[in-house]
């Protein structure tokens, strides 16, 4: 694999912040976007601009098509079975919440909803919303003492027969990897609907829907080297087909009437409104990106910067790890002992480097690791050895400055 050259392509990885070169360790937040991503909104605005779906022009035929071919190459990208199960939607956020909307009629009140600790708000917050609507009850899924989903603790709630699990593929703070195949087959025997939210997983690690075998899998463009605006929610057939649409209006009817709507087909049906049409294809640059650069020989690497990462902040005696483990996947959470997470981001930011500090939106996990917040450093693709020794030169800058 020529790292170098894969490098090259983020044209962002080359700006210098005052005298430093920009260590971009933010990954999980949003990764940086490839040449071939921007030239493809580019070239969209310049070149195809038209709405989609209902032009009776060439132009907008054109955009139509661009669309839908990627909605083809998502089903490729996670092995979905039909081109109907992929819907866009703007992000993970949007996914889940049409999801908890669409679910609202087949739940009642005193059914269980299961929630990974670790679960971004992104998956709880909706399922909240969702027990409120009905009367169903959220309860966490226990972590072990290695910041792991405990299996064993969510076997015996599975014996309750929960309505629904929501777990996280990779949780966005600690990089930790839930074996989702497994969690959701004993889910499946129990009769949950099963939920996994992939937006860490997806950039990094091979997406299978059907050998994981969930029942709906949401993501981001912009966390897989697309751009913001755009996501997917991908489900099976049988289960989409009983989602109440949460938006309603033009592009998922059928028949409109003053006297009563009928809705379209799936996908459509639950794509009301002008779609990111530049954003999707955008998207289908950054898969066409990572069809041809994501291997295993790019996700060796990654490994093994994460790995650096933990080796390297596991040597400095100040630091506090969370959840780090040799198979974890894109992050890194930690602390300096006695110091704010806050002002350790400031000190990096002062050397060029980002990392995020805060909740990192999981308050619930913040809360069982007794935090108020934490720093976290995450990579991508186009991580390399330098933005490791920039990262850790700047921490240990930090604490001679701090002691
Ligand atoms: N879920 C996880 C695990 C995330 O990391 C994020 C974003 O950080 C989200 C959901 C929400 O994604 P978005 O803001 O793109 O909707």
């Amino acid at each position: 694999m020529n790292h170098a050259a894969i490098r090259a392509q983020f044209p962002l990885l080359t700006l210098c912040q005052g005298d430093y070169p920009l260590c971009y360790l933010d990954t999980a937040a949003t990764a940086q976007k490839p040449e071939c991503v921007i030239a493809a909104m580019d070239n969209y605005y310049r070149q195809q601009n038209a709405n989609v779906h209902r032009g009776s022009y060439q132009l907008s035929a054109s955009a139509t098509s661009a669309v839908e071919a990627v909605r083809d190459q998502l089903v490729s990208f996670i092995n979905a079975c039909a081109r109907q199960e992929i819907i866009f939607t703007h992000g993970t956020t949007e996914s889940l919440n049409l999801l908890a909307y669409g679910l609202t009629p087949h739940l009642t009140a005193g059914d269980v909803i299961l929630v990974d600790s670790a679960a971004h708000h992104a998956n709880l917050v909706p399922w909240q919303q969702l027990a409120l609507r009905t009367g169903a009850i959220v309860e966490p899924i226990a972590l072990d003492s290695q910041q792991r989903l405990n299996i064993e603790a969510f076997k015996s709630q599975l014996a309750r027969n929960p309505k629904l699990v929501a777990l996280s593929h990779v949780s966005n703070v600690l990089g930790t990897v839930n074996d989702v195949a497994q969690l959701c087959q004993l889910a499946k025997h129990a009769g949950a609907i099963t939920v996994v939210d992939g937006a860490q997983a997806i950039a990094h690690l091979n997406v299978d829907v059907q050998t994981i075998g969930c029942d709906f899998y949401a993501f981001s463009g912009h966390k897989m080297y697309g751009p913001t605006g755009v996501g997917v929610l991908w489900g099976k057939l049988s289960e989409l087909e009983q989602l109440t649409p949460m938006l309603t209006g033009g592009e998922m009817i059928k028949t409109v009437s003053f006297s009563g709507t009928t809705f379209g087909a799936l996908p459509h049906r639950l794509e009301a409104g002008t779609p990111p049409i530049a954003e999707i294809i955008g998207l289908g640059a950054a898969l066409e990106f990572l069809k041809q650069h994501a291997n295993n020989d790019s996700h060796a690497h990654e490994q093994h910067m994460l790995q650096l990462l933990q080796q390297g902040l596991a040597q400095l005696p100040e630091i506090e790890l969370y959840g780090a483990h040799s198979d974890n996947c894109g992050a890194v959470a930690f602390n300096v002992r006695g110091e704010h997470h806050q002002d350790i981001g400031a000190l990096l930011d002062q050397q060029g480097v980002a990392i995020r500090c805060g909740h990192h939106c999981a308050m619930p996990l913040m809360e069982l690791l007794q935090l108020s917040g934490c720093c976290r450093a995450s990579i991508g693709i186009y991580t390399n050895e330098q933005d490791i020794q920039q990262f850790l030169a700047a921490l240990k800058q930090a604490l001679e400055l701090l002691n």
